[in-house]
């Protein structure tokens, strides 16, 4: 299973991504995670990306590239993956294909989650993540059992530096002018599945698991 989660900021790809990753036994790589742990750990990378990821913007495409060719290199990408974050332009979405066509496998599967702006608004104000290991809750649909801490690891349940409206407002932006057509890109193959991603996480899985299967 090669499966790629398509969607706004704030449209569940990161939970629903880590759901079915486990429930398929393959690796959820997410770029975003990814970066936050070079910004986290003050690597070059980590250091260059910092500004950008605050400001909504997006990180230069060769750097991405070149970070999920070495993830997909890695033994455990052998037998699938769920991209989550990535590829997030058209060129990304192109050398994409170009690396996985390259190791002769079959066609990957696109999954697009569907919310309106101002839901995702409403939703990232009240999005929490887990500074540890990345859990992501909801203060009103899905919180923690003890107040800002993580239920998986204890961890401290902060707002990402990234979900400011402002932020958030050109994140959107950005989906919209250079993520949208991604999708429009994988439609053309007939890769695409699209799935209404408003509703109860438990409700939007089921729905993901039906159009896979
Ligand atoms: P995410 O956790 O997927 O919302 O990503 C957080 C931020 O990381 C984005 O707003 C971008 O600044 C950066 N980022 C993550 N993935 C990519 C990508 N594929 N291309 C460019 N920037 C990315």
């Amino acid at each position: 299973m090669k499966l790629i989660f398509i969607g706004p900021p704030g449209s569940g790809k990161g939970t629903q991504a880590k759901r079915l990753a486990s429930r398929f036994g393959i690796p959820h790589i997410s770029t975003g995670d990814m970066l936050r742990e070079a910004v986290a750990e003050g690597t070059p990378l980590g250091q260059q990306a910092d500004a950008i990821m605050k400001s909504g913007a997006l990180v230069p495409d060769d750097i991405m590239i070149g970070m999920i060719r070495e993830r997909l290199a890695r033994p455990d990408a052998g037998k699938g993956f769920i991209l989550d974050g990535f590829p997030r332009t058209l060129v990304q979405a192109e050398k994409l294909d170009a690396l996985i066509s390259g190791n002769g496998s079959e066609p990957m599967r696109v999954v697009r989650l569907l919310v309106p702006d101002e839901a995702i608004v409403k939703r990232i104000a009240l999005r929490r993540t887990c500074a540890q290991c990345g859990a992501i809750y909801h203060l009103e649909n899905q919180p923690p059992k003890v107040d800002g801490v993580c239920d998986r690891c204890g961890g401290e349940l902060i707002a990402r530096p990234d979900d400011t409206e402002g932020a958030v407002r050109k994140r959107l932006e950005s989906f919209h002018r250079q993520t949208a057509p991604v999708a429009d890109y994988y439609k053309s193959k007939s890769w695409l599945k699209e799935v209404d991603g408003t509703g109860p996480v438990d409700q939007v899985f089921e729905k993901i698991e039906k159009s896979l299967s």
